[in-house]
Formats: structure tokens, C-alpha cells, sequence
């Protein structure tokens, strides 16, 4: 952290001659809660120490400089003129630009520069860490006076509306609202939000790159959600008051969908199922049995694979890979499926064994070598404060 946070000073004076605000701006997991946001219904994520830090000034003039380290690219342009470009990872920048001139908030000509250890593109959320630094950067240089939670719908709506991904709301969320120890138990209806406690003494996040991306995923995806509403088509034939998935019971699905049609059915109860095991695991977490949590994070890669049917081979070959393995307490694949990482919770004197066995054993099933993060929680976006070489965040 040290390190990223001494390359971006050093770039920013090199580049701007002066010395930078920083900003520390998370990725996310989410631990239980997949496919359940378009449902209506609860995610369970968490900030984690892998983070994007981004370094900012004000210009005298209506210019914008961005300066990507990671990439070594940089571009220039004006804040009257947010206009797309082919430099993708601009888009993240300049769409949160727009969201607050679009809330009639008044942004200046700013320098920025960043660079960070989210791996991209790995599911856990680096673009909403990028969005969601910039729009808390820009909120302290020009003294906006927003709130966490309207920063959290902007960075969302940059993504729908400038970089035209139809993301939920789920990893802005976690980014800006993370906790040390904490997972958020988020309401994606209500958009209420409760911390629940999660004892990581001893215990690490792993995650398992399978570095496959099967093309599959945005068709299916699409399906699923048209298999949802159809279930809630069925269901409101009987029980008008069931808006979404996220009000119907395992009861209602047997009643009015199970006959109709069983591929709906299967759908439809995993979201159900998913649901309540994200309610029931906060109370596991409540009373800090995490091997109790662990236990409800297999339960959801079985209903993701066998009645969601949104895994794959590499995915569930590491499920089974770790699933006999000491120290593992609880497994699943993360994120919209097809491909991306599983997450794991292991204890850390497990960790160095695991990874090696799991490694060798994928690249001899597969012929590709898992990439590997390990991660704890961490608080959501903040200020780096550099005190005596202490690192402090607000
Ligand atoms: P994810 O959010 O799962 O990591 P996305 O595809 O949604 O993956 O977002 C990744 C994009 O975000 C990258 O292609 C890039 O444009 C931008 N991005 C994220 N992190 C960085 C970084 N450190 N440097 C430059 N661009 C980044
Ligand atoms: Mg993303």
C-alpha cells in the first residue's frame, strides 16, 4: 500500500508539481446473496484491503488531467466537454463528472492520478472502487457536501449512464459504505442497510481466479432474469400483493409454479432459498459461528450449479477442489457466473497448503494456472492521512 501510495506522490509531483489529496477507494466480495439483487432482495458484501488510491489537485482552469500509472496512459480534456472516448478507463472518471453536474453541482478543473491492487476485471469490483474514489475526491476538493449514500447512487449511474454497464447497486455500495469487519447486509429494494460482525480472527478471504470467462454469461443472464419474472407472473395470478421474488415463499413456488413449469421452478426457489440462508447466515454471524456461515456458502455454489445453473466446470472443480480441505470453512463461486472467482473463507494457517494444492490440481484438470488473492475486510472510502509514516484513514 505503502508502495502504490509513494508511486502516485512521486507521479503527481513529477506531472503537476505539487503534492496530491489521496484517497483510498476499496474493492468488495460478497459473501451470500448471488443473483438476488434484480430480485428485489438482500447482497452481503464486504470492502476489502485491496483498494484503488487516487491522488488529486485543483486547477486554475476548466481542464481535466487523468493520469493512469497502471495502464501509463494519460488524457486531457475539459470539464464542459465530458465526451466518450476509446480510452475505456477515462469513462469511469468522466461519467462521475457528469452525474454531479447533472445534481447542478459546480466541478472545477481538477489534476488526478492513480493507480491500485484491485486485479481488473476479476469480479471484485475495481471499476466501482475507481468511481466511487473519484466521486468522494471530488466531494472533498470542491466541497459538495454530499452524503456517502448519494455519492454510492452517482458512481452507480456513471456506470449505467457513461460507461453503459448495467451494473446494481451492490459494489458502489460496498466500496463507500465498507467496514473493518463487517459485512453489509444490504436491502436492495429498500436500499436499507444493517452491519453485521464478522469474526475474521485467524481467518483470510480466498479467492480463486478460474480465468475463464465463458461467453454464455450475458445471454443466461438475461434468461434467469426472464425466468424470474415469469415465476412472479404465476404466482401473482393467485397473490397480487408479490411484487418480485423477493416477497414470494418456497409455499407460493410449490403451489402455482412447480407444475407450470419446472425449469422456472428450479430458478425461482434458489432465489427464495438465497434469500432466507443470507438471513439465516447473518444470525450465524451474530453469534460469531462463521463455521456455521461457511456451511450455508456451499449451500449457495450447490444452488448456484444444480438449480440456477449459472457455474461452470473450472468453478465447481474448485468448490470440489477445497470443499475436504482443513481449514476451509466455506466456499462458493462469486459474481454473476461463467467464469470469475470463487471465494473462499480459510483459516490462515491453512492458506499456503491450500493454494499450492488447489493450484497444481486445477492447472493439471484444466491446463490454466488459478490466479490467487488473499484479502481481509477493510473500511469503505476514505482519506489517507500520512502521519509519520503511519497510514490513517477517515
Ligand atoms: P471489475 O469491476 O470486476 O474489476 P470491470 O470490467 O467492471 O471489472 O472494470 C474494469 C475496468 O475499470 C478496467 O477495464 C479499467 O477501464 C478500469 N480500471 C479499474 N482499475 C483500474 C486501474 N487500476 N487502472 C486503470 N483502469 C482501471
Ligand atoms: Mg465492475
Amino acid at each position: 500500500m505503502h508502495l502504490i501510495i509513494n508511486k502516485i506522490k512521486q507521479k503527481f509531483e513529477q506531472t503537476f508539481q505539487e503534492k496530491p489529496l489521496i484517497i483510498r477507494a476499496p474493492g468488495r466480495v460478497n459473501l451470500i446473496g448471488e443473483h438476488t439483487d434484480y430480485n428485489d432482495g438482500f447482497v452481503l458484501p464486504a470492502a476489502i484491503n485491496k483498494a484503488i488510491y487516487i491522488g488529486l489537485s485543483k486547477r486554475q482552469d476548466d481542464q481535466i488531467h487523468l493520469v493512469s500509472i497502471d495502464l501509463d496512459e494519460s488524457f486531457t480534456g475539459r470539464v464542459q466537454v465530458l465526451e466518450q472516448n476509446d480510452q475505456h478507463w477515462t469513462l469511469y472518471i468522466l461519467g462521475v463528472v457528469q452525474q454531479l453536474q447533472k445534481a447542478g453541482l459546480k466541478v472545477g478543473g481538477f489534476n488526478l492520478v492513480f493507480s491500485g491492487d484491485i486485479p481488473l476485471g476479476a469480479g471484485l469490483s475495481s471499476s466501482a472502487a475507481l468511481e466511487c474514489g473519484v466521486a468522494f475526491g471530488l466531494n472533498e476538493l470542491f466541497a459538495l457536501g454530499l452524503e456517502r449514500v448519494q455519492m454510492v447512487k452517482m458512481a452507480q449511474a456513471a456506470e449505467n449512464e457513461f460507461v453503459g454497464v448495467k451494473c446494481g447497486i451492490m459494489d458502489q455500495f460496498a466500496s463507500m459504505m465498507g467496514k473493518k469487519n463487517f459485512v453489509i447486509q444490504l436491502d436492495c429494494r429498500s436500499l436499507d442497510y444493517t452491519y453485521n460482525p464478522i469474526e475474521m480472527e485467524g481467518i483470510d478471504i480466498v479467492l480463486f481466479d478460474s480465468c475463464v470467462s465463458h461467453s454464455l454469461a450475458s445471454s443466461e443472464y438475461n434468461t434467469r432474469r426472464q425466468q424470474c419474472e415469469q415465476g412472479v407472473k404465476l404466482i401473482r395470478e393467485k397473490y397480487p400483493q408479490v411484487k418480485t421474488l423477493r416477497d414470494a415463499t418456497q409455499d407460493m413456488l410449490d403451489e402455482l409454479v412447480k407444475d407450470q413449469d419446472p425449469v422456472v421452478y428450479r430458478r425461482c426457489r434458489y432465489v427464495v432459498q438465497e434469500n432466507r440462508r443470507l438471513l439465516e447466515g447473518c444470525e450465524d454471524l451474530k453469534r460469531g459461528d462463521v463455521a456455521a456461515f461457511g456451511q450455508k456458502m456451499y449451500e449457495t455454489h450447490t444452488g448456484l450449479s444444480k438449480n440456477y445453473e449459472v457455474s461452470c466446470p473450472e468453478l465447481d472443480f474448485l468448490i470440489d477442489c477445497v470443499k475436504d480441505q482443513p481449514g476451509v470453512l466455506g466456499a462458493r463461486m462469486m459474481g454473476g457466473g461463467f467464469g470469475g472467482c470463487t471465494i473462499n473463507l480459510v483459516k490462515k494457517e491453512a492458506i499456503q497448503d491450500l493454494i499450492s494444492e488447489v493450484s497444481a490440481k486445477y492447472e493439471a484438470h484444466t491446463g490454466k494456472k488459478p490466479k490467487v488473492y488473499v484479502a481481509q475486510t477493510e473500511a469503505g472510502v476514505g482519506i489517507v492521512h500520512e502521519t509519520e509514516g503511519a497510514v490513517v484513514h477517515s
